[in-house]
């Protein structure tokens, strides 16, 4: 048992104490203390139980405040607890033991209150917070619903539609809109602990307890909260947990309230154990372990970065700096090409502001952090330096001999090429630990995704510091061994050949386009390949064509497309026919019959082809090449693939990436898949070990 009257004994164990509040007479203050984020384990729920009884029966207390340690309250639940049978006591069980306590609880929040974390604070009296809490329910980003009471207190403190948006988003709201929203109290400014303990003591001497439990829900706005699951059940693509967790608030707002809480867990149990959490729970996990590399040291966060190139590459990557406090300069050969970016730049900007995501006052801010100039007179200054040219290696080769005497010696060299050998620029710079690859993808300020090329010669520290460097810009960082295209492109050409051999094999892209996004990809391949610009492919088909080996099967249509002009989205014509100012393009018979004369001329008779095998060869083609690309060392660890996919190609996120995807199914399937893209490509075709790959991906 908490043994209260010594406040400085760790009495439940490591993850939960109780101490004496020294300003409120009679006030406990229950601890949560399991770094780094206070996640609610099995040991904290355990710890919680034994403190709440222990405060519960002590009759020097009158009431209490949680409170986490270190930098937050509690993050969320344990995620990894939650591929395993959950131990006792599991959450709603703390929760009922809050409400039961005969005491006022106070929750003083300050950092972060998620998932189970809010819930938990949910189950207390009332809620202080510190003016940067951020508070929310993300389950349905992870494949659940709230299992601990969410879906049924918030609707009776929070409007419903609030609660529903709340629920069905996962989105976090700072401390000041949660107060507006209701969510919670009182936002306190001095001391957390001190306002929450003031509050549990006023609490014990008026109302006493205040469990939300005994609130009615809230009224509702039939209208708004029509809204809110209209756009849910559109924009959650009809996913299980966004449908369930609509369903869950809708039977709070009618159920006696245990009844609803019973049916919440019920569901949250079975969404837990399901394919599509465990496959979210993979990513979320991946996305963590990205990046982390063993040797070296990150050395000082660079402060100036130089970003050679103001196209659309490196005004987006400006950008991304420019948000994340770095000082910008960026230049060109033109003072026409630097106007363009800085205008591209200001855009961006503009855009952020005009959707609240930014206010006025930051957009004047990096405003004055942005300078750009058409000559190279200032390229000293820079700790970073961001090639982002043209993808040409004569270019890109002159750029960095020029660095090699006109950059900062500390500085860090970095190229955004696409697939150019990054061991080739990094010799013509003559120092080859410098440099390493930042491949940002398009457009580069919102895509979280950047690939780390480590050169053969990159230093540790290099390394390590664009890693943090990534990170500081909010990206998840993929680390990547020089190769043609290197882990992203590589794949992803592997993947669009096969669909290229689809086409000569008979069907037409819309087809292919609708069999990929119906099994989840966000856009087919034709409709992304045309979204980039048809020319970097052709670019990079002409210059490997006088090393390809003339036995590989090869469809010329993309190059015919070229030729004809048709480059794309932005030429208004590619895959699709795009009508003026429309992002989303129409299937064009000319196409189709280009597609058809260069059957007729080749001899090739044209079958039709079921939506299966279109994906079963698709993703067979991803999953082979993912396979070599690990294989060969180009990938350090499965989940990285499949964050590239996942975060870079639209791959659908709930089916946790391909080499994820690929271990959940049959061997027998993934064995025919291979047989097909083997076939399809011919004799050139080269296996990758899939099997062992996936057995490593443990999924
Ligand atoms: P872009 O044509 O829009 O921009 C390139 C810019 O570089 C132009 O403004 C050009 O004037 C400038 N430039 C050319 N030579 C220069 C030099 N010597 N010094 C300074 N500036 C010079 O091209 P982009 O799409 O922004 O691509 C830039 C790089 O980013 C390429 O290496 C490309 O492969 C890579 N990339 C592109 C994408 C994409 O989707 N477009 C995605 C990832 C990476």
């Amino acid at each position: 048992m908490p043994a209260f009257s010594d406040p400085s004994v760790n009495s439940t164990g490591q993850a939960v104490r109780v101490e004496r509040h020294l300003g409120s007479a009679g006030i406990a203050v229950i601890v949560i203390d399991n770094p780094p984020v206070n996640a609610g384990s099995h040991a904290v729920r355990a710890g919680l139980i034994a403190a709440i009884d222990a405060i519960s029966a002590d009759p020097q207390i009158i009431g209490a405040v949680l409170v986490g340690a270190g930098s937050t309250f509690v993050s969320g639940s344990d995620i990894k607890e939650f591929s395993l049978p959950l131990m006792d006591p599991q959450m709603p069980a703390v929760i009922a033991a809050l409400e039961a306590s005969p005491k006022p609880i106070v929750a003083a929040i300050h950092g972060a209150a998620l998932g189970g974390g809010y819930e938990l604070a949910l189950g207390c009296d009332a809620r202080v917070v510190a003016p940067d809490a951020i508070l929310g329910l993300p389950e349905v980003t992870l494949g659940m619903i709230p299992g601990a009471g969410g879906t049924v207190r918030l609707p009776r403190i929070a409007d419903p539609a609030v609660a529903l948006d709340l629920i069905v988003s996962g989105r976090r709201i700072v401390a000041k809109k949660a107060l507006e929203l209701g969510m919670v109290n009182q936002v306190a400014d001095g001391d957390i602990r001190d306002a929450a303990a003031a509050l549990a003591a006023e609490l014990a001497a008026t109302t006493g307890k205040q469990r939300i439990r005994d609130l009615r829900v809230r009224e509702r706005d039939a209208g708004a909260y029509r809204k809110v699951v209209e756009a849910a059940t559109r924009g959650g693509k009809g996913r299980p947990q966004v449908l369930e967790a609509i369903a869950a608030v809708d039977r709070a707002l009618v159920l006696p309230f245990d009844a609803a809480l019973a049916a919440e867990r019920s569901v949250f149990q079975t969404l837990r154990q399901g394919e599509e959490a465990a496959a979210l729970r993979h990513i979320f996990f991946a996305e963590r372990l990205a990046g982390k590399v063993e040797a070296g040291n990150a050395s000082a966060m660079p402060a100036k970065v130089a970003v050679i190139g103001a196209g659309l590459m490196g005004s987006g990557i400006a950008s991304s700096f420019l948000g994340a406090g770095f000082d910008v300069h960026m230049l060109d050969t033109s003072e026409e090409a630097v106007e363009r970016g800085r205008k591209s730049i200001a855009a961006i900007e503009d855009q952020a502001v005009g959707s609240g995501r930014i206010a006025a006052s930051e957009r004047e801010r990096r405003r004055d952090r942005l300078s750009t100039a058409a000559d190279w007179s200032r390229i000293g200054d820079a700790d970073l330096v961001v090639e982002a040219a043209f993808e040409d290696l004569d270019v890109k080769k002159d750029i960095f001999r020029r660095l090699a005497t006109e950059a900062a010696p500390h500085g860090i060299l970095a190229t955004n090429t696409s697939y150019l050998d990054v061991d080739a620029l990094a010799a013509e710079s003559n120092r080859p630990q410098d440099v390493v690859g930042l491949h940002f993808f398009s457009p580069a300020h919102i895509m979280r995704l950047v690939e780390i090329v480590r050169g053969a010669k990159t230093a540790p520290d290099v390394l390590a510091t664009a890693v943090r460097i990534a990170r500081k810009l909010g990206k998840i960082p993929v680390i990547s061994g020089v190769s043609e295209g290197f882990i992203a492109n590589r794949i992803f050409m592997a993947y669009r050949q096969q669909c290229e051999y689809l086409l000569e094999d008979g069907v037409l892209p819309e087809e292919i386009d609708a069999a990929l996004t119906a099994f989840g990809f966000a856009m087919g391949p034709f409709a992304t390949w045309d979204m980039a610009g048809l020319d970097i492919a052709w670019r990079t088909r002409r210059r490997l064509a006088a090393t390809r080996d003339p036995q590989e099967r090869y469809v010329p249509l993309l190059d015919q497309l070229c030729e004809a002009g048709r480059l794309g989205r932005k030429s208004g014509t590619g895959w699709y026919r795009y009508e003026a100012g429309s992002l989303r393009g129409q299937p064009d018979p000319v196409v189709g019959e280009l597609i058809e004369d260069h059957r007729k001329a080749n001899g090739i008779t044209g079958r039709a082809i079921e939506p299966e095998e279109i994906v079963g060869r698709a993703l067979g083609a991803i999953v082979n090449e993912a396979a070599l690309v690990l294989d060969e060392g180009v990938a350090e660890r499965a989940s990285d693939i499949d964050l590239v996919l996942v975060h870079g190609y639209g791959f659908p996120k709930y089916r946790g990436g391909p080499l994820f995807w690929a271990g959940r199914q049959p061997g027998a399937k993934i064995a025919a898949i291979l047989d097909m893209v083997a076939s399809a490509c011919g004799a050139r075709f080269r296996r990758g070990p899939v099997e062992r790959v996936i057995k490593s991906a443990g999924a």
